[in-house]
């Protein structure tokens, strides 16, 4: 098990000696004589857990250090060391909050490693409440974007399907009521990728892995084919280049989900005046891990919003016609399997993601 890290602040010397002494082989003790050294070693040991602080000392009271530093260093729980004269000192300070308890001095070994656990129960309570109450608010900072998201990519192109029908119900002839056909098409194909990528939402949030060997050249040839009638209706030059020399595992359905968001965003922001139009996959296995790149010279993404296309329902252009969904799903499928994406873009030059898969 991970050890407890504490600070111990206190102007005797003996007392600090004492304290390393006596706990340094279950704990990671700090310690400092003053609360300027205090100070120091909280800034530069983000983990300390427990404080436990003097009171009586030349430069600074003990009590009022811990309700100083109560708004920077929120996190760790915090122990007053006083002598029994000092008592209504602490009672007031317990009651605003700026102190978990505190230790009679001279203090004994068996008293600090009870407070100690005591504490440390405490702070793990507090810190799991902190990880529930980010995820609470990511979960309804998402959920108000997918009330914002339903009300308008669900309802245009069900709007877009309903107007063609009452269109189409006025006509007799054959080939105005094709043309508003091909209308309906465009938009019920629209709602099918959005429950398509919601599809793949739900499964990244709840999903388990399912890990198996994975051989590059024949994922390859499917995407090959896969986007044959991509590549002709677009006039893409489309290459794909394979190197696998170490036996790779990871979750097949996840890095294909993966190279699908990343493939349709190549063919989708190619820029539409270039003669010249390309995308080039590249797969390199070695030493148990993948590094895929997928590189096209499409519109490029302008440097200020690079941070920003991951984020969920984030539209950088109206070329196509995106859900936002992608991008957000690749990220979150990297998570899963332990990858790192990054990417390079340049303005009107295209864009290279680059991804990095651990195999398991
Ligand atoms: P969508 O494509 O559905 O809009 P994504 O999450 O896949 O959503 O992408 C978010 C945004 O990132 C896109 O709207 C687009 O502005 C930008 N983007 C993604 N991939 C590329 C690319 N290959 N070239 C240029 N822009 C891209």
């Amino acid at each position: 098990m991970e050890k407890i890290e504490i600070l111990y602040v206190d102007d005797e010397e003996n007392n600090l000696l004492s304290f390393k002494a006596n706990l340094r082989y279950n704990y990671i003790i700090h310690l400092a004589s003053d609360t300027a050294a205090a100070e120091k070693i909280l800034a530069e040991n983000s983990n300390i857990r427990i404080i436990f602080c003097d009171h009586r000392m030349p430069n600074e009271l003990g009590v009022d250090f811990l309700g100083r530093i109560k708004m920077t260093y929120p996190r760790p729980i915090r122990i007053l060391l006083t002598a029994y004269a000092d008592m209504s000192v602490v009672i007031s300070a317990i009651n605003k909050g700026n102190i978990f308890k505190f230790v009679r001095k001279p203090w004994m070994t068996e008293e600090i490693i009870s407070s100690i656990e005591e504490a440390n129960k405490f702070y793990i309570a507090t810190s799991m409440l902190d990880i529930k109450n980010e995820e609470l608010q990511k979960a309804y900072d998402e959920l108000d974007k997918f009330a914002y998201s339903i009300s308008h990519d669900l309802r245009d192109p069900l709007t877009g399907v309903l107007s063609a029908i009452s269109y189409a119900l006025g006509y007799d002839k054959v080939k105005p009521i094709h043309e508003l056909l091909l209308l309906m098409q465009g938009s019920v194909l629209k709602l099918d990728q959005y429950i398509d990528s919601l599809r793949d939402y739900y499964l990244l949030r709840r999903g388990e892995l399912l890990i198996q060997e994975i051989n590059f050249s024949q994922v390859g040839n499917t995407i090959q084919e896969f986007y044959n009638i991509s590549v002709e209706k677009n006039n893409v030059n489309f290459s794909i280049e394979v190197e696998q020399n170490s036996l790779f595992k990871s979750d097949l359905s996840l890095i294909e989900l993966i190279l699908h968001n990343l493939l349709s965003n190549a063919f989708k922001y190619q820029n539409i005046k270039n003669e010249y139009k390309s995308i080039a996959l590249q797969f390199k296995v070695s030493k148990g891990l993948a590094t895929i790149s997928i590189e096209d010279n499409g519109i490029g993404i302008a440097n200020e919003f690079i941070d920003d296309i991951f984020r969920l329902f984030y539209r950088g252009t109206d070329q196509a016609q995106g859900m936002g969904f992608g991008l957000y799903n690749v990220k979150s499928a990297m998570v899963k399997i332990n990858g790192k994406i990054e990417v390079e873009s340049s303005l009107g030059h295209g864009t290279k993601f680059i991804l990095y898969i651990p195999s398991k």
